[in-house]
């Protein structure tokens, strides 16, 4: 067994609904076989325990592994177009990039990179985006694997308005889905997900195609776009005769506590309504929404529905990897939303980045959180001494504060050493 001592922060009760952020300055977790076993003051587990292990985080902050519930796999070489809106950026910086995905090499080294980008910036658990190329989606789930991240994926499908070899068919879609579904659904922390790219580039057959799969793959997830930017919508409008966005999945019986839709940033009344009805998610991703200028996500009206509320990177078009500063772009977007916006606080991003996700994604009993009977996925943020991150810890008022300057200044340069069922998957050298 291993005790890890340091400050520990996390969000075991929502603090949307009033729950608190949990922080303990000088903390001990008891971990055996990747599970944490207790958890207490450091002197007190120590004491019970005093012939284990311990390994000393003091110094930074001990938190838990990020979820991002929405980034692109074939994305990492494509962060940074800026200056479009989402349409033109998809054609230019996006689709390009996802093309060559094509070629089962440069895949392999793309996967690399990605989960890569994950581990380094503390992400632990992601809702992947695939490709749309099979081999692709089997670079990923088996680098996934390698390193030992949870990653819920599947092969991105689309059959109309994209560049022609990203296009595929409803019957070549169905087939292919389910094949990788059975080589990688529930295979280690792999899961499997139906993607549709978005209802602009998927008709209704290749829509029914992957409710055909996901009637066939128990505990599958289904993810797609929805309400991003005006001109899509408009479009969406006029390739559906139907009252909203939602609606294009909802008909085909796509939308349910399994399914997390990404950005709804301009959503009608009912939208809300019957994704609250459905139990479904909105993955909410901020650096993407302010990069593309597609709008101010409207947390509040989310909230008063009951919509269930996490956060996601959007790689490429999102900034980067980083929870932190997805949830520092969340809190200036509600900031400039003034008396429409939600008052966010660190324990609200906090939330938001790692046990939303969790819950979201169905794995709120296993990781979210660094609770007894959770599984030690976790961070440790430690800058390096005397960055300004550093100093800033250092003279914190106290955790909740501590945490308030990790959002605003920490990057993925402060995270140290990153655990996924207590194995380490990322650790920077010593500095
Ligand atoms: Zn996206």
């Amino acid at each position: 067994m291993t005790i890890y001592r340091g400050t520990v922060l996390d969000t075991p009760e929502d603090p949307f609904t009033g729950g608190p952020l949990r922080a303990e300055a000088d903390a001990g977790l008891l971990v055996r076989d990747g599970a944490i076993l207790e958890r207490g003051a450091y002197a007190e587990v120590r004491s019970r325990h005093p012939g284990e292990q311990v390994v000393d985080l003091s110094g930074g902050l001990v938190l838990p592994g990020f979820v991002d519930t929405h980034v692109h796999f074939p994305q990492v070489r494509a962060i940074g177009g800026l200056g479009m809106p989402l349409l033109d950026w998809l054609e230019r910086c996006a689709l390009p990039e996802e093309a060559r995905l094509g070629d089962p090499s440069y895949a392999v080294s793309v996967a690399e990179e990605f989960v890569g980008g994950l581990t380094q910036a503390g992400t632990t658990t992601a809702l992947v985006f695939g490709a749309h190329f099979a081999p692709a989606v089997d670079a990923l789930f088996t680098e996934a694997a390698r390193v030992g991240i949870r990653v819920t994926s599947g092969l991105v499908v689309s059959d109309r308005l994209l560049r022609d070899e990203l296009l595929t068919t409803p019957e070549r879609a169905y087939d292919e889905s389910l094949a990788l579904a059975r080589r990688w659904h529930g295979v280690g922390r792999n899961r499997y997900a139906v993607i549709p790219r978005f209802s602009l580039s998927c008709g209704d057959d290749l829509l029914k195609a992957c409710r055909a799969v996901l009637e066939e793959v128990e505990g599958g997830y289904f993810t797609s776009h929805i309400n991003e930017n005006v001109r899509e919508i408009a479009t969406v409008a006029r390739l559906f005769e139907l009252s909203h966005y939602l609606e294009t999945y909802d008909q085909h019986h796509l939308v349910g506590p399994r399914s997390i839709l990404a950005h709804n940033v301009h959503p009608t009344d009912a939208e809300l309504r019957t994704l609250a009805e459905r139990g479904a998610s909105v993955a909410h991703c901020p650096t993407s929404n302010s990069a593309l200028g597609s709008g101010l996500f409207p947390l509040t009206r989310h909230l008063a529905y009951g919509v269930h509320v996490a956060l996601g990177s959007d790689v490429g078009a999102g900034t980067g990897f980083s929870l932190l500063k997805e949830g520092l772009q969340a809190y200036f977007m509600q900031q400039l939303l003034s008396e429409q916006g939600y008052q966010l606080a660190p324990a609200h991003l906090l939330h938001l980045a790692t046990t939303a996700g969790a819950t979201a994604l169905g794995l709120s009993s296993e990781v979210g959180d660094l609770g007894v009977g959770k599984r030690f996925d976790a961070q440790w943020l430690r800058p390096r001494p005397s960055s300004t991150l550093d100093v800033a810890l250092r003279n914190a008022s106290g955790n909740e504060d501590a945490l308030a300057k990790a959002f605003a200044l920490g990057t993925p340069a402060d995270v140290r050493t990153v655990w996924v069922d207590g194995d380490e998957v990322w650790s920077q050298e010593p500095a």
